[in-house]
């Protein structure tokens, strides 16, 4: 079969591919290794991943999308290449049709970076659509009621939050908070109240592994490895869920403040109707426990937690690529 069609989630923290009739098909960390000295890109994915923070001097590991935006032009358009090729091969009759997901908060010049580099990487047609826009389509959301719908999506480098109603996003805002920085909260926690340094994985497998928005009363524990900063010699230390939510208090705080900002700014019938149906958390910020419990609690607005929220936004672009008819009135730029 000659694959088409593909939708592409270019996330901060992962990079999913879509194909309608096949499902996610790629699913691999935004992260690309290039060697220093003749600029090259050696590896993408996976395989860079791997690198990252054990690459000897001549090779740098780097994530080029930071909070959410092409940080690195050249690097995406490998990036963006890479799984192209990877989905409809790189010796193909057709070149496909191509939907990319993009931060709501993007430039047009930005925006216009995105198109350049799909076309560049081997797309015949690049569609750019906005992402909370696309976590609703993948979340199950009729986004083209005449109804407001609210979708808080929390990924690795931001949250964007969306009041969307005709296909359009009515209100929204976004905040340089994700799970990236609650893993450094958690690193820095570790390090004041410890003297225990550790990477940034090692704070994200703590992060998946015990941590909850709220307190617990059946705290779970987790042993975590890294270096006594007094001694220098490798340490383990038991930490506690609860002392983890501690840690991330502050950073959920801004999470919540996004929230509050997004509905004081939504037009009383669109608010009505949020409060009725309640708001969707996606992004894989969405699997912290009883984050929806949290927000629930702060804002007075019920809070679900979509299907698969590390998928909703890949899975949208492949359903709107799919029903371009249908969902024509939320694509941004086209070519
Ligand atoms: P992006 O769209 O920016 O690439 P994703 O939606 O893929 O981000 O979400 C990635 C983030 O979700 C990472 O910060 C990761 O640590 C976090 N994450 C993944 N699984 C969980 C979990 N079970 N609990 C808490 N955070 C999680
Ligand atoms: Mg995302």
């Amino acid at each position: 079969m000659f694959i088409k069609k593909i939708g592409i989630d270019l996330g901060t923290a992962n990079t999913l591919v879509f194909v309608p009739g096949k499902g996610v098909i790629i699913n691999e960390p935004t992260v690309v290794a290039i060697s220093l000295d003749d600029n090259r890109i050696l590896a993408v994915g996976d395989q860079a991943k791997e690198m990252l923070g054990r690459t000897p001097d001549m090779i740098i590991a780097s994530r080029p999308m930071r909070d959410g935006v092409i940080a690195d032009y050249r690097v995406t358009e490998a990036m963006l290449r890479y799984f192209i090729n990877k989905a409809a091969g790189s010796f193909r009759f057709f070149r496909p049709e191509v939907m990319v997901a993009v931060p709501a908060g993007i430039t047009s010049t930005e925006r216009r970076a995105v198109v350049d580099a799909t076309l560049q990487a081997g797309a015949k047609a690049a569609y750019v659509v906005k992402e909370p826009v696309l976590a609703a389509i993948g979340a199950g959301i009729s986004i083209n009621e005449p109804a407001g719908h609210m979708i808080v999506d929390v990924g690795g480098g931001t949250s964007e939050v969306a009041v969307i109603s005709l296909g359009g996003i009515v209100a929204s805002a976004s905040v340089r908070v994700g799970g990236n920085k609650l893993d450094q909260a958690i690193a820095e926690y570790l390090r004041k109240k410890y003297n225990l340094a550790v990477g940034d994985r090692t704070a994200e497998e703590v992060k998946i592994a015990i941590s909850s928005a709220l307190p617990q009363k059946n705290e779970q524990t987790f042993e975590v490895r890294g270096r006594d900063l007094i001694t220098g010699l490798p340490k383990n230390v038991t930490v506690r869920s609860n002392e983890i939510t501690e840690a991330i208090a502050d950073q959920l705080r801004e999470i919540i403040q996004t929230i509050k900002t997004v509905l004081h700014d939504t037009p009383p019938e669109l608010s009505a109707d949020v409060m009725d149906r309640g708001m969707v958390l996606s992004g894989g910020g969405a699997l912290l426990r009883n984050l929806d419990e949290l927000i629930s609690q702060a804002t007075g607005v019920p809070c679900y937690v979509a299907e698969d929220p590390l998928l909703c936004v890949v899975k949208g672009a492949g359903i709107a690529l799919e029903h371009l008819d249908i969902y024509k009135r939320s694509v941004m730029s086209q070519k």
